[in-house]
């Protein structure tokens, strides 16, 4: 059975004292009721403060929105995995959007990072999505299974499993503009069949990954994507900000 992962980038927002109050109220919102992972993406600053919020062995995990393809060295500015596992993460964002378009990060670099993340036994959430003008083409699927095949090039059927997915159209991420769930469900159903593919002597991997769908999730139309057979949860920007819009949509996968 493949788990239903709810998972917030908070991206480089808010504040201490914030990130605080968010996590606190999520988790007491949730405790006892479902079964879906929750997982934060805050500004790597606030990681450790907010591991003491974070139960251990829980279904609550703590990620990084990204990480070095270094070990330790002279890196200005960068964060390794190791590092990220120091602060207890265990996971990390790797290949979003914004990386790729706004840091120049490409299908080579995403594939070290991937494997730099699992040789320090973090959870790669691989982000894979079409631009406007792809999607217009309709070039969306061979772009993102170059994406994914790129990625995992190499990887153990081990240790593809430790990899979660998401599908993020790049025109859907921050605009308002949702996916309908119909054209997600495709897009979701053909990458489960990349690594099908991928992995055709261990079908296990295609079927227990977990697929998140990303691009303007909120409370009005959580229920439906999740309702998709092929889509294993949400990863939410904007309104993983808000504690009741996160809640809500974290309550959406009972529905
Ligand atoms: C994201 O940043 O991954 C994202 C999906 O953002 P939003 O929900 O705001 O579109």
């Amino acid at each position: 059975m493949r788990k239903t992962i709810i998972a917030g980038n908070w991206k480089m927002n808010g504040r201490y004292d914030m990130a605080i109050d968010l996590v606190s109220a999520v988790k007491e919102a949730t405790s006892g009721k479902g079964v879906c992972d929750i997982l934060f993406f805050p500004p790597a600053l606030y990681l450790k403060s907010l591991s003491y919020e974070i139960p251990f062995m829980s279904r609550y995990g703590l990620g990084g929105q990204n990480l070095s393809d270094k070990d330790d060295g002279a890196y200005t500015g960068e964060i390794s995995g190791e590092m990220l596992k120091d602060v207890d993460c265990s996971y990390v964002l790797i290949g979003h959007s914004e990386r790729r378009q706004l840091y120049g990060e490409d299908n080579a670099l995403i594939q070290k990072k991937v494997r730099k993340a699992i040789g320090c036994g973090l959870r790669p959430l691989l982000c894979v999505g079409e631009s406007l003008e792809q999607y217009e083409a309709e070039e969306t699927l061979s772009h993102i299974s170059k994406q994914v095949q790129s990625a995992l090039e190499g990887m153990t059927a081990d240790e593809a499993s430790m990899c979660i997915i998401a599908y993020e159209p790049i025109w859907a991420i921050g605009t308002g503009k949702t996916s309908s769930p119909e054209n997600a469900e495709s897009v979701h159903s053909a990458i489960r069949s990349i690594i099908n593919d991928l992995y055709s002597d261990a079908p296990s991997v295609a079927e227990n990954i977990s697929i998140l769908y990303g691009g303007s999730v909120k409370p009005a139309n959580a229920a439906e994507l999740l309702a998709q057979p092929n889509i294993d949860g949400a990863l939410v920007g904007g309104a993983s900000l808000k504690a009741e819009d996160f809640i809500a949509i974290i309550n959406a996968t009972e529905e």
